[in-house]
């Protein structure tokens, strides 16, 4: 069976022990309750590294204060056969404490982490930063896996290690859908069945914005057709609808390297989806 480790010094003797056999390793953070999302990133991980670990983590400081951390789902046998079976070496599997005993100290992204998701989730990607620095000095791969479902955090994560020179490629991975379109996520199994049916106007609307881009139409077209497709949906509350530049995460001024993101309430839970255009 895969070995589920606890603290950062058992990590270090497995990670220690493959370097010595000059074998390398890839790092897949996840916050458990996987899914087909998280094993594509495991499945990539496993075909361009020797050793993968997996980090189960669910991160208190990456949720603000009426967020779901207690809520958030977990089942760590479930994931332990899933990353087992993808070929993955090791989970990090820590509690809070082993993370963060009395730390001081936390890594933050200006600017791109002030937008989309920052602005309803002040403290987010801090927590994101931090835990994903901690990761990567704890570990230490050559490569980390990250999903573009979260393509603001991909960002963010690209930006922090190449400003404070971490020594590690960051390889972003496509989203990975249900039949019928809907992002796979974790909190998707907190909808109820008419949520779940009302959750597909975000791929509806996203979709109607990126045959309009792909037609010529500007930005603030892109924007109102996905707007107004997922208003259309009663159950849906509108977080946001963006258009932004790939790269500063500002208003985009066309259509040729854009991000275009949502993020929508389905009764309690908040759902995000992208498609990007560019690089
Ligand atoms: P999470 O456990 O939600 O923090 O996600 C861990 C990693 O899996 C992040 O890099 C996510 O972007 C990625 N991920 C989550 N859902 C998907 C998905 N549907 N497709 C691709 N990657 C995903």
């Amino acid at each position: 069976m895969i070995p589920i480790v606890k603290t950062v010094a058992d990590v270090r003797k497995y990670v220690k022990a493959w370097r010595r056999e000059g074998k390398t390793v890839g790092l897949v953070p996840t916050m458990g309750f996987l899914h087909e999302g998280h094993k594509s990133l495991i499945d990539r991980a496993v075909k361009e590294n020797d050793c993968v670990v997996v980090s189960d983590f669910v991160n208190p400081t990456q949720f603000g204060p009426n967020e779901d951390f207690e809520t958030y789902p977990r089942d760590m046998e479930k994931d332990a056969a899933l990353c087992e079976a993808s070929g993955a070496k090791l989970i990090f599997n820590p509690e809070p404490d082993e993370m963060y005993d009395n730390a001081l100290t936390t890594v933050s992204v200006d600017k791109i982490t002030k937008v989309l998701c920052g602005r309803t989730r002040p403290i987010h990607f801090n927590g994101v930063c931090t835990v994903v620095s901690k990761l990567f000095n704890i570990v230490m791969p050559d490569r980390a896996y990250f999903g573009q479902k979260d393509a603001q955090q991909l960002l963010v994560i690209r930006k922090m290690v190449k400003d404070l020179n971490f020594d590690i490629e960051i390889i972003g991975c496509p989203i990975i859908r249900e039949a019928d379109g809907l992002a796979k996520s974790s909190r998707n199994t907190y909808l109820s069945s008419e949520e779940r049916k009302a959750a597909l106007c975000l791929f509806r609307g996203l979709n109607k914005g990126r045959e309009a881009a792909d037609t010529g139409a500007d930005v603030d077209t892109v924007k109102a057709l996905i707007r107004s497709e997922i208003e259309k949906e009663p159950m849906a509350k509108v977080d946001y609808v963006e258009v932004v530049d790939l790269d500063t995460l500002e208003p985009a001024a066309d259509t040729k390297n854009i991000l275009a993101a949502v993020a929508v309430y389905m009764g309690r839970t908040r759902l995000i989806d992208n498609f990007i255009i560019g690089d």
